[in-house]
């Protein structure tokens, strides 16, 4: 079968990758992609969110299946064209009713409040009741957690510690609408004190399998200090996430929010990624999205074991529940690459050296994320240029040959964290 894959960062390289291994896989198709998913299939010049192109294309191409990586496709309503222009092309996505759990906070609270989902408790303001949104966060414990509702690129989230700081970033976020519609409501969330990770399931909104779990390193320095990214590395299997607090999330956590999804008839045929937080071995969800997570995907879906095109046509057909999944039972590591100055300012179109005669094992792969082809050269295209996953018998060891690989490549100013999974080492 021809298939069709939405998105263009190292997420996306890595769902080509994996899927180009699938016997199910006849072409792949990435729109728009980079320099690294051309080498998985052929890369497309058309947006992840030009929705009457990608009927066109899918048409002239025989395209079988849709997947789409970001989620600003699955929130636009990817899924729901599809049903509508091409009812007999599966989509592997949520529709954007239920793609709300990640596009709204407040829809998300609400949610996990109907189901008795573990999570902080919130408030939700407007223009509307703002003065007693100051109110409430004048009688607020801190730290304060204010949240844009909608989607502001992973930077709709300010931490407040002081009452100050919390009423003017309130301010900022709703009457100065610092993420424009985005912030013009503001959930306000009591801060949890703890350690993430994020658990990876596949559901047909009906039944659901897990395919992996990882941990990931928001911060662009070591020790977990400094700027927040959209991910310096990430490692899996995590240490803590032993049976016992697999089970509080599937028991407290993943099964309520399948069952929710099917109890209201939300449409729902895709990814869920449960962002947790262990407070004291407890999970509460941070947040969900409606794809997978980036690094995440590039630590998942190496030591996934199944043929992922299977599991996305398990999804289609509604035999999920009869797909075992399998694990590869060695660590995994990935550390990225990223552009000087990320997450402020940084330069693109710089050349990329040392990526045509790395030394490395076949336990490494190099999964580019913000980078295109430019003749026999590849250059920088974004913050987050590269990323380089290997596997060994624990996560130092990973870690360490990812390092080695790095060390390899360069471009001026490119800089990666030492410390990926440095709790665990
Ligand atoms: P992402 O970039 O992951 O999409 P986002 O903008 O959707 O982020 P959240 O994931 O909800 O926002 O929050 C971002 C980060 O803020 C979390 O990973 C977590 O570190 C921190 N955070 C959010 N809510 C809380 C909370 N209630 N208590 C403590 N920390 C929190």
């Amino acid at each position: 079968m021809n298939i069709l894959l939405l998105g263009s960062g190292g997420r996306e390289h890595a769902l080509a990758w994996k899927m180009i291994q699938s016997k199910h896989c006849d072409k792949l198709f990435i729109a728009p992609g980079n320099a690294g998913t051309a080498l998985c299939g052929t890369n497309i010049h058309m947006s992840a969110t030009d929705f009457e192109m990608q009927k066109k294309f899918c048409q002239e191409n025989e395209i079988g299946l849709v997947v789409v990586g970001p989620e600003e496709p699955l929130v636009k309503g990817v899924f729901d064209f599809y049903q509508q222009a091409l009812p007999d092309v599966p989509v592997i996505g949520p529709a954007a009713y239920g793609a709300q759990l990640e596009g709204s906070k407040a829809f998300s609270k609400k949610f996990m409040q109907r189901h008795s989902i573990p999570t902080a408790g919130y408030a939700e303001f407007t223009t509307e009741n703002f003065e007693e949104g100051k109110t409430y966060i004048a009688n607020h414990s801190l730290p304060v957690v204010l949240k844009a509702d909608g989607l502001a690129a992973g930077k709709g989230v300010v931490i407040n510690t002081t009452h100050e700081d919390a009423l003017k970033t309130f301010e900022e976020m709703i009457i100065n609408k610092q993420f424009g519609d985005a912030s013009s409501k503001v959930v306000i969330e009591e801060f949890l004190d703890g350690i993430e990770t994020s658990v990876f399931v596949l559901t047909d909104g009906k039944d659901y399998q897990i395919i992996g779990h990882a941990k990931d390193y928001k911060r662009i320095g070591e020790g977990d200090t400094g700027l927040n990214t959209g991910g310096m590395g990430c490692v899996t299997p995590v240490p803590f996430v032993d049976d016992v607090f697999m089970q509080k999330v599937i028991s407290r956590i993943i099964e309520p929010t399948i069952n929710g999804l099917a109890a209201e008839n939300i449409t729902y045929k895709g990814f869920v990624f449960f962002g947790l937080i262990s407070v004291n071995n407890e999970p509460y969800v941070i947040e969900y999205n409606c794809r997978m997570g980036d690094p995440e995907t590039e630590v998942v879906m190496p030591r996934l074991q199944n043929d992922l095109v299977e599991l996305f046509l398990a999804v289609h057909n509604g035999n999920l529940k009869d797909q075992e999944i399998k694990y590869s039972d060695k660590a995994y590591a990935t550390v990225v690459a990223v552009s000087g100055g990320y997450p402020g300012d940084y330069k693109k179109n710089l050349k990329i050296s040392g990526l045509d005669n790395l030394k490395m094992e076949n336990d490494s792969i190099v999964f580019h994320a913000g980078t295109k082809q430019n003749g026999d050269d590849v250059l920088t295209n974004g913050g987050r240029v590269l990323t380089v996953t290997s596997s060994g018998g624990n996560i130092t060891e990973a870690v360490n040959k990812s390092k080695e690989i790095l060390q390899q490549i360069s471009f001026d100013g490119m800089n990666f964290r030492n410390d990926i999974g440095y709790e665990f080492r």
